[in-house]
């Protein structure tokens, strides 16, 4: 049976860990190349060899994603490592939280610098690969805080919440490359992350299974779940979709 990226190189942000990781060994499966990033280079190192032992193509790349000249530098990496990039997915995100008054202005900055800004540097560089390419697609990790607040969470709500109409900027302007831009949109995913920002509390465990409670199905989302809505994305199976957010929650959003 054909996979459906052949021929694709897809750069990957935060795919050390958790959903970017599960996209990475998805899209690797499904015969693209995959540049894998994060903070974590033994992980990534890991990841990397993993892939190629199964007969992927996948390289690793440690670059933090608030800063425009390392995510550059990446992008030409891809280029350099697989000749072309077709897919950007970034994903890198981080909770930083906190009352809106109380949270520290580096904190918030640095919220901003990774959540908003390295969407938006991964965008900047990367998109002029892809119209070089031909064309490809983006598929920006937003969140279900896209639309909605958590407590003292203010600046993962306002990052999160610039990413969709970003994304419709990029599906508008970029249509006419052959490119299209969705979102897809997690709720709770059994990931780092999810136990990070609930680790602050006492009450850490029954926040999670309040969480699960605001479920339709009743249980955390698997990054396995979010990885198989990213490669719809990304590939030609929703070659009519361009503008879209998809909340992937277990029905939290109904
Ligand atoms: P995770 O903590 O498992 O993974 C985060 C990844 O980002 C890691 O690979 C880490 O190395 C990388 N990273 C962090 N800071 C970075 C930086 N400055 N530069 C490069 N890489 C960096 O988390 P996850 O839950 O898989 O999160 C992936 C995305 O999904 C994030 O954008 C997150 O906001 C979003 N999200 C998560 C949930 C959830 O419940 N887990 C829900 C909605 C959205």
């Amino acid at each position: 049976m054909s996979k459906i990226l052949e021929n694709q190189v897809a750069i990957i942000t935060g795919s050390t860990s958790g959903m970017g990781e599960a996209i990475a060994r998805r899209f690797a499966k499904q015969g693209a190349a995959v540049v894998i990033n994060g903070t974590n280079e033994e992980r990534g190192k890991k990841i990397e060899e993993e892939i190629v032992q199964e007969g992927g193509k996948a390289a690793f790349y440690k670059a933090d994603v608030s800063s425009a000249s390392e995510v550059e530098a990446m992008v030409d990496f891809a280029v350099e490592q697989f000749s072309k990039v077709t897919i950007l997915v970034p994903n890198a995100g981080i909770l930083g939280n906190g009352l809106a008054t109380e949270i520290s202005l580096e904190t918030w900055d640095k919220t901003l610098g990774v959540n908003l800004n390295g969407v938006y540097y991964l965008c900047r560089y990367g998109l002029p690969k892809l119209i070089e390419a031909g064309g490809g697609t983006v598929v920006i990790n937003a969140s279900i805080a896209s639309f909605k607040s958590f407590p003292q969470h203010p600046a993962y709500c306002a990052s999160k919440g610039a990413l969709i109409p970003l994304m419709k900027n990029i599906a508008q302007d970029y249509a006419e490359h052959n490119i299209r831009a969705n979102a897809i949109c997690p709720g709770p995913v059994d990931t780092p992350l999810i136990w990070d920002s609930v680790k602050a509390f006492p009450n850490a465990d029954s926040i999670i299974d309040e969480t699960i409670g605001m479920t339709c199905v009743g249980r955390l989302g698997t990054p396995d779940d979010v990885a198989e809505a990213a490669l719809f994305f990304a590939s030609d199976q929703s070659s009519f979709v361009t503008g879209a957010s998809l909340t992937i929650d277990g029905g939290i959003m109904t």
